[in-house]
């Protein structure tokens, strides 16, 4: 049987062809095995290729452990968009986030690449029914694949999963088997059902096809970070260095901790292949309630305790037992990558959920809620550096969690009057629009030069939808448009041509009808002690560029209105 790569026993060396329903190691019997390819050929045969070839998961087929990729099974996996986070950037003052979309994926998380690649490879295995356990993702996407290559499923998800996501797997066609109790209690249940029954069950995290479908995400980054900044050049000589670009940093949440793990495999696959020469930090968050690798990891330990009963609302990562991936993954982040394992609250998580629907129009559920929270909290202790670039994996759309972060007043109710005779339809519902007026609101000017500035703060105030909002691009435009609106409050920038901040402040100060009106001073300077003098008695608040949320900006302006 001639094949293009050999799976190889971390723990023995000892080599072997790949079959997928064979688990573990002939000569010692462990599970942990990597693919290995021949990257000495692919080094100069690959980056010929791929221009040719559509941006999906199989453009790099020669590096997945499947023989012939069938394009039936397909429905469009990997090659998602990586997005600039715009004004999350600056609202951290760093300019380099990006989002590497997995959303977009078939079933809109990255268990899409996995379910793929592990599906194609039963199927070229000649397997017609598989067990599985989940923490709700992986089920979506294998049912959906599997539907397509007619296998069937039996799912086992603990009940902690959303009753919308087990839905979602019974509408596939997977039988769905509720167990109540943990993941790592469902992961045994399945695995007893699979031995009575004689059925396939897929070990799912550190399987090979898993790991290798997971690279596929660091492979396209660097070709994608190429296409936007180009490849890396040395400052000095400004000579190209590299033929792709790595980020400074790759962001996860993390359960199980394929995800990462697999990424880690993609750039070092790159590295052997000369196609890069530096690789990422790693960045792992995990939900407070189940953080048994975040814990390890302060403690400096190689081996994590299992948490027994996980207390958190976020199903997607309560794997409570790494096992032995925390031991590789810790070995990885302290011999070669670099990098961080941390925690952030559920409470952290929603708001961060919250945020970046508001400011990036892009809906997530909880699990990456959590590296969000993780990405503000890493920017904000200094861990990552304002210049550093940072790509934070995007993945599950929301789910029904929305209760949890609204709060009250999420909505508006328009009550339209039964008609009288007189009436016309269109005046009933504009005395019924009327209550939502928007002159109601409370008046804000922003003055400030710089566009992008007055573009964040603008959509920070309309995210709440209950602010006028004006404009002015300079201090004297400023200062005309706050004697003719007279707004409830003003946020002003300091350096502005014309007539800076501090001459727009004093100038309002001297005229009675605009010497009352609150001043919060947005500003990206470092300010004097002289200049702090100057500002004092005159503005009720000070606040840095590029080191506020959403929510903080807000918090001071209902304080002062
Ligand atoms: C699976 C999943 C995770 C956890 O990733 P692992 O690499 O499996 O630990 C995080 N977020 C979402 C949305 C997921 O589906
Ligand atoms: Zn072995």
């Amino acid at each position: 049987m001639s094949s293009h790569f050999v799976v190889r026993c971390i723990d023995c060396g000892h080599k072997t062809p790949f079959l997928p329903t064979n688990l573990a190691c002939p000569k010692c019997g462990s599970t942990w095995r990597e693919a290995e390819y021949d990257y000495a050929h692919l080094a100069h045969s690959l980056p010929l290729q791929l221009p040719g070839r559509p941006f999906d998961i199989w453009r790099y087929r020669e590096l997945l452990p499947i023989r012939s990729p069938n394009p039936d099974l397909s429905l469009g996996e990997g090659g998602t968009p990586l997005i600039r986070a715009t004004n999350l950037g600056m609202m951290l003052g760093n300019p380099n986030i990006y989002i590497k979309d997995e959303r977009q994926g078939p079933t809109t998380s990255f268990k899409d690449r996995q379910a793929a690649v592990a599906i194609a490879a039963l199927k070229e295995a000649g397997i017609t029914e598989a067990v599985i356990a989940s923490t709700g993702n992986v089920a979506i996407a294998y049912s959906a694949y599997a539907a397509r290559a007619g296998i069937k499923l039996y799912a086992f998800l603990t009940s902690l999963v959303p009753a919308s996501k087990m839905r979602e797997v019974a509408l596939y066609g997977t039988q769905v088997i509720k167990v109540t109790g943990s993941y790592d209690q469902a992961k045994m249940v399945a695995a007893e059902f699979a031995k009575q029954r004689g059925i396939y069950r897929d070990p799912g995290a550190m399987n090979v096809p898993t790991i290798e479908a997971m690279k596929t995400i660091g492979f396209e980054i660097a070709e994608q970070l190429t296409a936007l900044l180009g490849p890396p050049t040395d400052p000095v000589t400004q000579r190209t260095t590299a033929p792709w670009r790595t980020p400074d940093w790759y962001i996860q949440s993390v359960s199980g901790g394929p995800g990462p793990y697999g990424v880690m495999r993609g750039f070092e696959e790159l590295n052997l292949m000369g196609l890069i020469n530096k690789y990422p930090k790693i960045g792992m968050l995990q939900a407070e309630g189940c953080a048994p690798m975040a814990h390890a990891w302060k403690q400096n330990k190689d081996v994590a305790t299992p948490i027994q009963s996980p207390r958190t609302l976020i199903a997607t990562l309560a794997t409570g037992d790494p096992g032995r991936a925390y031991t590789f993954l810790y070995n990885r982040l302290k011999n070669t990558f670099g990098g961080t394992i941390d925690s952030v609250s559920d409470q952290e998580a929603f708001r961060a959920m919250h945020l970046i629907a508001k400011m990036e129009g892009i809906s997530v559920e909880p699990a990456t809620g959590v590296a969000f929270a993780g990405l503000i909290k890493m920017v904000r202790s200094g861990m990552i550096k304002p210049d550093e670039i940072v790509v934070v994996n995007c993945s599950g759309h929301t789910m029904p969690i929305e209760r949890n972060i609204l709060g009250e007043r999420w909505a508006r109710n328009v009550i339209l009057p039964t008609q009288s005779m007189e009436e016309t339809p269109e005046e009933g519902l504009l005395a019924a629009l009327s209550k939502v007026a928007i002159d109601r609101f409370p008046r804000i000017a922003i003055v400030d030069d710089n566009a992008d500035v007055r573009r964040l703060i603008r959509r920070i105030l309309q995210s709440q939808g209950n602010y006028t909002i004006f404009e002015a691009d300079n201090g004297r435009s400023g200062i005309d448009l706050i004697k003719k609106e007279l707004p409830n409050l003003v946020i002003l920038d300091l350096m502005m041509p014309e007539l800076d901040g501090f001459g727009v402040m004093e100038e309002l100060q001297s005229n009675p009808d605009t010497m009352d009106i609150p001043i919060i001073v947005v500003t990206a300077k470092e300010l004097t002690n002289e200049e702090k003098k100057r500002l004092n008695g005159h503005i009720q608040s000070l606040m840095q560029k590029g080191d506020f949320l959403s929510d903080e900006l807000l918090d001071e302006i209902r304080a002062l209105l």
